[in-house]
This record gives C-alpha cells, structure tokens and sequence, in this order.
C-alpha cells in the first residue's frame, strides 16, 4: 500500500485518531499543478487534512470541502474528499514563492495571511452543513484544529506536514488527527499532552521511518492504541469530457455561439486536476444545440 490512513481509538473509545502518509499523493497534485514548494506544501497539508476528515464521513458518496479564502499572495485553496478518501485540489495561485520563514522553514503561513477557512460537508441532504472559522495561523494544521474546536465543539490535535527534496519533489508528507470524545477524562488527556509535547514534527518522524502505525504508538503510549482500519488514500479527479460538457452548456447560447465564431477549438482546463479538455467547433455547435 503506498498512501493510507490508519483509523484508531485508544484509551478505552475516549480518544480517536487518524495517522496518514500522502507523499505520492501530494506528489501527484504537485505534478497536476506545478506548484511551487510553499504552495505544495500548503495544498499538501490540506490535502492530507482533507483525506482524514473525508475519511471520518459516514457515507461514501459524502463529500466534504476544506476551502481557504485569503488575503495573502497564493490566494486561495480548495480541497475536496470523498468518503474512501479520494482527494482532489487546488491553489489560486500555484507559482507563488517567499522566502523562508523565522524557522527556515516554507512559509505557509504568510502564503496565506489573513482568511477565512470553510468546512461543508455533503451529505446528500437538501443543505450541505457549513462551518466557518478566522485563520488563526495560516499553517493550516493549526487553523483546523481551531476549527474543530470553535465550530463542532470537538478538543483536538492537527499536525501536518509536506517536506520538500532539493529538486522540489515532494520528499516526504504525512499527518494525524487526534479527538477527544466528550467524556474523556482528565487522566486521559493530561497523558496525551505529555506525548504531543515529546512528539517531533510528522515529517521529522517520516524522515525517520516511522509509519502511521508507530506514529500512532508513539501518540498513545500508555493509552491502549487500538486500531480499527486502514483505508488507501489518493489524489483522484472524477472529472470526465460529460461533465465540462454540462458546464459549457450551462455558460448559455450566447457564450457559446461567440466561441463558435471564433473559429478556434476551445480548451477547458478541470480545476481539481488540471485535465485539458478540447472542443473543436463541431462539437460546440453541438453543444449549442443542447443548450437553452
Ligand atoms: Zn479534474
């Protein structure tokens, strides 16, 4: 198995916890968009948050979007997952580039600056559920765990973490999510803080070798880890020829009769993927046709 999350609980049901390796599919989306290392980094770390929270969902077809609206100069991201954690994203502005941060590190944080993060969850009802919280930090892992707090009362525990190699190949990328269940007990929580506190960064682990699963060991020491399931993760675009159809169809005739005009084929890149989709001026004549 290459990507995959673990799915555990430990301390008797009070805690549960989601571990998950995402190298090949950060490296996937970075090859999809041709970001660059600080925009990697941060679609990385919304991508492997993305995964988990998608895999936390009930059903399936469920889906669940992690959206970024920001002030600062990558301008925005969009992550969207399934319920089998298929994952698909993008950044506004993918070339974005800044010098490290105070730490040496890439600097999500000021890719992002000021913002807005919304949580909405499909799930087949008539209303998607919406959930919105400010940036507290722009790093990402620590605006969700905001979030889980403030929007769904839920104490947790975000890490992520996207490192980069020399040629800006995604060398390492993984992350947890760790929650407390509303009746976990003082014992239990003051024990997970003193292993958080004596925890190095996900990626300083991966470097190391650990796995999801000794991540998780080693995030419940002394707290009976039992894992439930891993699920493969992947970054997936379930877009298809069918589906820009509809979309150019839904531009309306008048839009569709001046690309005709133009005499050109017309390319429509998916936002998710990147896929270049072609329609030559046949095909947006029959197109018209289908439009109202
Ligand atoms: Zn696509």
């Amino acid at each position: 198995m290459s990507d995959y999350i673990v799915r555990a609980t430990a301390a008797g049901h009070q805690v549960r916890i989601f571990a998950a390796s995402t190298k090949e599919l950060v490296e996937t989306a970075r090859q999809a968009h041709n970001t660059s290392p600080v925009a990697t980094a941060a679609l990385g770390r919304l991508l492997t948050a993305g995964a988990m929270m998608g895999s936390m969902q009930k059903g399936e077809k469920d889906t669940l979007t992690l959206q970024i609206q920001c002030s600062g100069p990558i301008g925005g991201l969009t992550v969207t997952a399934d319920g089998k954690a298929n994952v698909k994203g993008y950044v506004k502005n993918p070339e974005v580039m800044l010098p490290p941060n105070a730490y040496g590190k890439l600097d999500v944080g000021g890719a992002l600056a000021l913002g807005v993060l919304s949580v909405i969850k499909d799930m087949g009802l008539k209303e998607p559920y919406v959930g919105q919280t400010q940036l507290v930090s722009g790093e990402i892992a620590e605006d969700l765990t905001y979030y889980f707090a403030t929007s769904e009362q839920v104490n947790s525990s975000v890490a992520l973490g996207v490192l980069m190699e020399k040629d800006n190949t995604v060398k390492q990328a993984g992350g947890f999510i760790i929650q407390l269940l509303p009746f976990a007990d003082e014992l239990v929580i003051s024990k997970l803080e003193e292993n958080l506190n004596g925890l190095p960064s996900v990626t300083t682990m991966l470097e190391a070798g650990e796995i999801p699963e000794t991540i998780l060991e080693k995030l419940t020491a002394g707290m009976d880890l039992e894992i439930l399931d891993r699920v493969p993760t992947r970054f997936y675009c379930d877009c298809c020829k069918e589906k820009v159809e509809k979309v150019i169809i839904s531009i309306g005739k008048d839009e569709i009769q001046s690309m005709i005009d133009d005499h050109e084929p017309v390319e429509v890149n998916c936002h998710f993927c990147n896929k270049h989709y072609m329609f030559d001026v046949d095909e947006l004549k029959a197109l018209l046709q289908r439009s109202r």
